[in-house]
């Protein structure tokens, strides 16, 4: 602990954001980087705790307290603190793989359970871990490191996203042979094509995929496992076969009128969206746009901030984001003490942008849509609400009952439906004849990752649901521990 009185005497500070007006007028990150003397005195605020649940990573209330993967965080905070970058950036990296993705996009639960956050703001570690990895690719210390043998041992994972490059990651710096199967045209999954261009320059998803290829990994994009090639294929090719195709099937909306046209879900909106601005700076048109359109988000979390933050820089006539659950309190409920993830109202980027363009929060809360309905061309024109009320729960039925006489009909010419996900899309695991969980994931322990079938492990959000690129992070560091002793007999991998 470098500075015992840091807490007492250093506020708490974040990095600054690029001000909404101008941001939403080009592609770029939305965040900035913090005065190096800055993060040195936040580094300094870090009290070094006898107990630091910042790095717990345990499951309170079924939601992440503390870092999932264990990040060493006070020692890095006094590295910072004291200006030993490089040895904090080799502390980050012993337990991740990527600190440049979950410092611009994790939501920080090591934030919210940081001990001075009982009666002060917290220290602000996920600032500190971008600026540390930041630094260490603008200093060249970030190089491609080849493991110094080979076992002999080939590996196929399936899927590109974080918990299939960690493993990736992880198995060839044991030595294996790894091949990395991707059905997309690029390498990352949600994110390269998920998370948007300004939370997450594509560049940085490019640069790590680079190295890692530098490090002998190989890419195969444009080839679905269970299309392109038999999944059976794998099973004979390779001595194990990883699984993390992500949780890609969207929860939809059937309500009358849901096969009017200007209804898409959230990932067919973004998806497009970034390939065109990669492809073509978006001249080519291959996306859907929200220009001079009334738009309404159904469904909140990042994939509804997303679709706003998108819509907002194709120059969207209105935006509204429709969310049935209550608005958060905007301090910890008695029932959401410390250490658990505080479950409190938060202002995102794409809100403070349309907050910013439109001059109010464009939420709307305890709301159902029970209807679209449609002009003569088959178009979607309005839909029509219902407010709910979750203090009636209606017996064997939804968690909330509708209220008498709260009907309304908003205008829109584009509705983005961002519900949440219902696990992985499952050719694969059929022809593989892997076992699906009771929320239709593939079935495999957390920490075990071995499917019913032999040789075949399973990680990511295609086992656990959609989560967090550092839970993703964490399985795939975990399915390559037991991956390489299955392969081996003992592992040295954590
Ligand atoms: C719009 C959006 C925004 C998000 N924002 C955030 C955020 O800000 N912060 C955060 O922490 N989390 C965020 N998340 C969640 C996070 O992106 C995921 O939890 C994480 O990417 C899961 O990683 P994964 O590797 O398990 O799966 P994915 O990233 O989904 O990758 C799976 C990959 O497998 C490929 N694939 C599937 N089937 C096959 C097949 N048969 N053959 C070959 N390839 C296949 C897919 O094309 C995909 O590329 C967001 C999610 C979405 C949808
Ligand atoms: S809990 Fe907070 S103050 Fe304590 S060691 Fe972790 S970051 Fe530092």
């Amino acid at each position: 602990m470098g500075k015992p009185t840091g807490f007492m005497e250093i506020e708490r500070q974040v990095a600054a954001e690029r001000s909404p007006e101008l941001r939403i007028l080009d592609w770029g990150e939305f965040h900035e980087h913090m005065r190096v003397e800055d993060l040195q005195g936040q580094g300094a605020r870090c009290m070094d705790c006898g107990v630091p649940f910042c790095h717990t990573g345990s499951l309170i209330a079924g939601m992440a307290a503390g870092c999932p993967i264990n990040n060493l965080i006070p020692e890095w905070n006094d590295l910072v603190y004291r200006g030993h970058w490089r040895e904090a950036l080799d502390r980050l990296h012993k337990t991740n793989n990527f600190p440049e993705f979950t410092g611009r996009v994790c939501p920080a639960p090591c934030e919210g359970s940081c001990v001075l956050g009982i009666n002060e703001p917290p220290v602000t570690i996920k600032s500190i871990e971008c600026a540390i990895v930041d630094r260490g690719f603008e200093e060249g210390w970030i190089v491609p490191c080849p493991p110094a043998s080979r076992t002999g041992k080939k590996v196929a994972v399936v899927g590109s996203g974080p918990a299939g490059l960690a493993a990736a990651a992880q198995l060839n710096k044991a030595g294996h042979s790894v091949t990395v199967y991707e059905r997309d045209d690029r390498i990352g999954g949600l994110l390269m094509y998920g998370i948007p261009n300004m939370k997450l320059d594509k560049q940085f998803v490019q640069r790590r995929v680079d190295i890692l290829e530098q490090e002998g990994i190989e890419f195969i994009a444009n080839c679905e496992i269970g299309k392109d090639l038999p999944a059976e294929k794998l099973k004979h090719d390779f001595d194990a076969v990883v699984l993390c195709t992500g949780a890609t099937r969207p929860r939809d909306l059937p309500i009358p009128g849901r096969e009017l046209a200007g209804i898409h879900f959230a990932m067919d909106f973004l998806r497009p969206n970034t390939r065109s601005l990669l492809d073509s700076n978006l001249e080519d048109r291959n996306y859907i746009s929200a220009k001079d359109k009334d738009v309404i988000v159904i469904g909140g979390g990042d994939t509804g901030t997303d679709c706003l933050g998108t819509s907002l820089r194709h120059g969207c006539k209105s935006l509204t984001n429709f969310e049935i659950v209550p608005q958060p309190p905007q301090e910890r409920a008695a029932g959401n003490p410390w250490p658990q993830w505080p479950k409190i109202f938060r202002v995102d980027y794409g809100h403070e942008e349309a907050a910013d363009r439109f001059g109010a929060d464009p939420r709307v809360f305890e709301i159902e849509t029970v209807e679209f309905t449609g002009d003569e061309n088959g178009h979607v024109q309005s839909l029509k609400t219902t407010e709910v009320d979750w203090s009636r729960p209606v017996e064997n039925g939804p968690p909330f009952s509708r209220v008498a006489g709260s009907e309304r009909t908003f205008k829109a010419d584009l509705v983005l439906l961002a519900m949440g996900f219902l696990g992985p899309e499952s050719p694969v695991a059929e022809q593989l004849g892997v076992e699906l969980d009771g929320r239709s994931n593939y079935r495999a322990e957390h920490e075990q990752y071995t499917t019913n079938v032999e040789g075949i492990f399973a990680a990511g959000d295609c086992r656990r649901g959609q989560s967090l690129v550092v839970w993703a992070i964490n399985e795939g560091r975990g399915v390559a521990r037991e991956c390489d002793r299955y392969l081996m007999g003992a592992t040295n991998l954590p």
